[in-house]
């Protein structure tokens, strides 16, 4: 089973093994619901361009914020 890590409410980030599929599990300090993190890993690997450092995650280079 893959590795999958989840966060909760409180920002807490917690790895656990679950089945493909699994949205959300508990997080093991607070015990409230947490969500899966999709990471770039095995999600945007299309088109074969999983060669570069420069390829950090996606969306997160803009930091602009609309304030
Ligand atoms: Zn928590």
């Amino acid at each position: 089973m893959p590795v999958y890590e989840f966060e909760c409410s409180d920002g807490h980030i917690t790895e656990q093994l679950v089945r493909m599929g699994t949205k959300s599990t508990r997080c093991s300090k607070c015990n409230k619901r947490a969500k899966k993190i999709i990471s770039q890993c095995s999600f945007d690997l299309k088109g074969g361009g999983w060669y570069a450092d420069g390829y950090s995650s996606k969306g997160s280079k803009s930091s602009k914020k609309s304030d």
